[in-house]
């Protein structure tokens, strides 16, 4: 059943009156994110302010109330007029002193390179955009951007880093949700028809807040290009730019050279880093002398996004199709509510055999048959052919060298880690590569940590993309065991340990698998017991609290921009949080005395908020304590005016079943501190007066600024 439901808007800027009819649909998300929301059973009617009515059509609660999609990409608020009132569209901003509009030619010296413009590259140009003191290019050989094809699959994963980037919302808005996986094979009473044997609940309730989606692979870049080009420095690409080679310097205060071909003849750059983002023949990864490690080719799939109109039943369900005689494939819904993906199991043909889209549209009809299957357009066809590799090392430093030198060269994505498209990771894991990259740049290129943070890049990554193709590697396993088998119990055992591999690997496929061991970065569990959601090492799973400023119910974990930031969220303790003897007011005390961390490691002269952005969780309802109650380290006056921040802190959402205290296990006695890196991971779970192990986290990789 769906239900409808009022939200008045009030609009706090001069803006004509805007009633309902105004509102468009497809242009309501964007207005509810710049706007602020109200609940219907306040009045905030004033003279300045103008109420609309907007009839929202919701779905029933889930199960999981933390796994509402509801929430995704609304919750979030974006903050803007912070530096001074600005007209027009926030998510433009102004260009950096020095930069101009459009970007200048390919200067012969930059802080980084980054060589490549698939997921992996634009991921990290993104992130960078946003620090227009780095100066970051981006040479692509192509031409101009990807305009169909290759990747598609978004983890849950993914789409909490887009919204760390404002990117969920278009994303989710776009794509193709999959909810359910379905598993045909042959029909136990008939086996020349398929028939569905089994379907699943693709992602788990309360594993995120946000969908598992599928989106076209330029659809997905188009977005990171905008947003680079939305940010201070207006980075774009440098098309027609083929790097040929890459050669590190012996000292370490030289550049790397990179030779680069252009349609003027060859170039040199010299960068202080070099990001190989140039996909599985990378000759980044080459000119640093590291090699692909792995076994050889997998089976060919024959790759087609079509138009079609069929009969099949489940077209617009992700599915599996395994018929007796035919051969398999996968079926993958696409955005826009008509367009199919078809993954068509070749089999093992020679390396040089050539299969047009007639011979893989042939096997799909007959693996789908009786069901008709007739295309009236193809948008892409493509043979798609990889081996399970890991390169031995993501980075121009051998192990025997890890004390003496620090990386100068980095590879990603494809570059590092080839595997097959079955479990939709291609895009992901290499995004994720960046996302793990892009901060650690920043950090060192800003001064703010010794170039040696560099090395756990790779200590952190390699064994992700080892685990990766471990779990492929199963799939793939799973998927051929259950093919062509004559034997009809086997058969169907086989399918049975297909959905067996689906369920067990859904946390995988997810992108929830990562957990960083204890290092440098992450500390070890010996505080979890007070806050048992929140695993060091593993991404912070965000969870909904009521902001105290406004009463606006947000995401916590949305508050967390791809900024480079490190976030500090402290839950209080169960004595009251206005009294001095609460330890939540001792822990912010200590945050803003002279011998934290944030004032040690926060250049001077700098917004207080600058590296560390500390938020403060408290037990009661929003209605019982004012925000203006709360300690002075949680409403910052920051920026050129001194303007006041009101959304850092927060109460819980009303019932044991949303309270984020409940849904954490946040240990109420006690409270607990979490310290969460800037991709997202936890790095640390403390007690609330555990000052030392904070200060001596972060002395181990934080250097004092003048
Ligand atoms: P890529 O996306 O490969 O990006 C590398 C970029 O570097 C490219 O833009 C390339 O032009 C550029 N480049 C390469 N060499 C140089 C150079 N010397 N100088 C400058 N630029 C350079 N995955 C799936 O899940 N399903 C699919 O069906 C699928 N099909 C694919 C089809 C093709 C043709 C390719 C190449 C990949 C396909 N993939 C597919 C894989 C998926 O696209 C990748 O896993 C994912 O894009 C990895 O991202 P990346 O940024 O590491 O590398």
């Amino acid at each position: 059943m769906i239900c409808v439901s009022i939200v008045i808007i009030t609009v706090m800027i001069n803006h004509p009156k805007v009633d309902s009819t105004t509102v468009w649909p497809d242009l309501a998300g964007k207005f509810l994110a710049e706007s602020r929301i109200v609940r219907h059973d306040y009045n905030h009617n004033t003279d300045n302010h103008y109420c609309v009515e907007l009839l929202q059509q919701t779905h029933p609660p889930p199960d999981d109330p933390n796994n509402d999609p509801r929430q995704a990409g609304w919750s979030e608020q974006m903050q803007y007029f912070l530096n001074g009132y600005r007209s027009g569209d926030p998510r433009i901003q102004p260009v950096a002193e020095g930069r101009s509009e459009v970007q200048g030619p390919l200067p012969e010296e930059v802080d980084v390179l980054i060589v490549g413009t698939g997921p992996a590259g634009l991921l990290l140009a993104a992130q960078l955009s946003t620090f227009p003191d780095i100066v970051t290019r981006v040479v692509e050989k192509a031409d101009g951007p990807l305009e169909v094809g290759r990747a598609d699959g978004i983890a849950c994963r993914t789409v909490e880093m887009f919204e760390a980037f404002g990117l969920a919302e278009k994303l989710t808005t776009e794509a193709y949700w999959i909810n359910e996986t379905h598993f045909w094979g042959p029909a136990p009473e008939d086996k020349s028809r398929i028939a569905r044997l089994g379907r699943v609940q693709d992602v788990r309730d309360g594993l995120s807040e946000f969908p598992h989606v599928i989106v076209n692979q330029a659809r997905l870049l188009d977005f990171l290009l905008e947003y680079m080009h939305n940010s201070p420095s207006r980075l774009g690409v440098d098309y027609g730019h083929e790097t040929l080679a890459v050669k590190v310097p012996e000292a370490p205060d030289e550049r790397v050279t990179v030779r680069l071909r252009t349609a003027e003849g060859e170039k040199t750059v010299r960068a202080k880093y070099v990001v190989g983002c140039d996909g599985a023949h990378s000759v980044v990864r080459e000119s640093i002398g590291r090699v692909p490690q792995g076994h050889g080719e997998d089976k060919a799939w024959g790759v087609m996004d079509v138009l079609a109109v069929t009969d099949f039943p489940d077209i617009r369900f992700k599915c599996t199709i395994q018929s007796a005689e035919a051969g398999n494939i996968l079926l993958i819904p696409r955005e826009g509510g008509y367009m199919v993906r078809l993954y068509v199991d070749m089999g093992n043909i020679a390396l040089d055999a050539w299969l047009t889209k007639e011979e893989v549209l042939a096997k799909a009809q007959a693996v789908l048959a009786p069901y008709t299957f007739e295309v009236k357009e193809t948008a892409w066809f493509s043979v798609y052919r990889v081996g399970h590799r890991v390169t031995d090392k993501f980075d121009d430093v051998d192990d025997d060298q890890v004390e003496n030198r620090t990386p100068r060269v980095f590879i990603a994505g494809d570059a590092c880690h080839t595997h097959t498209a079955k479990a939709g990771q291609g895009m992901n894991v290499s995004m994720q590569d960046t996302f793990n990259l892009g901060w650690k740049l920043i950090s060192v290129l800003e001064g703010r940590s010794p170039a040696s943070l560099l090395h756990t890049y790779n200590a952190e990554r390699h064994v992700i993309a080892e685990n990766l193709i471990e779990m492929d590697t199963r799939w793939s396993r799973a998927i051929g065991a259950a093919q062509g088998s004559d034997d009809p119990e086997a058969a169907m055992k086989g399918l049975a340990e297909v959905q067996r591999q689906f369920v067990t690997n859904s946390e995988f496929t997810a992108g929830f698998a990562t957990h960083y061991t204890p290092a440098l970065l992450t500390g070890d569990d010996r505080h979890l017991h007070l806050a048992t959601g929140f695993p060091p090492g593993r991404r912070f799973h965000s969870a909904e609290v009521v902001r105290l400023g406004d009463a606006k119910q947000v995401h916590l974990g949305h508050v967390h921009r791809a900024d480079g930031r490190w976030r500090l969220y402290a839950f209080a303790d169960m004595v009251d949080p206005r009294s001095p003897g609460s330890r939540f007011n001792a822990l912010m005390d200590y945050l803003a005395s002279d011998a934290s961390p944030i004032r040690r490691f926060t250049p001077q002269g700098a917004d207080p908020d600058a590296i560390f952005d500390v938020h403060g969780i408290i037990q009661q309802s929003h209605l019982e304590v004012d925000w203006a109650d709360m300690h002075a380290l949680l409403k910052p006056h920051k920026g050129p005016l001194g303007l006041q921040d009101y959304q850092k802190a927060h109460a819980p959402v009303p019932g044991t079943d949303r309270d984020i205290f409940d849904l954490r296990g946040i240990d109420r006695g006690a409270g607990a501190l979490v310290v969460v890196r800037p991709d997202q991971y936890v790095s640390l779970v403390l007690p609330l007066d555990g000052f030392d192990e904070l200060d001596h986290f972060f002395s181990r990789f934080m250097v004092e600024l003048d």
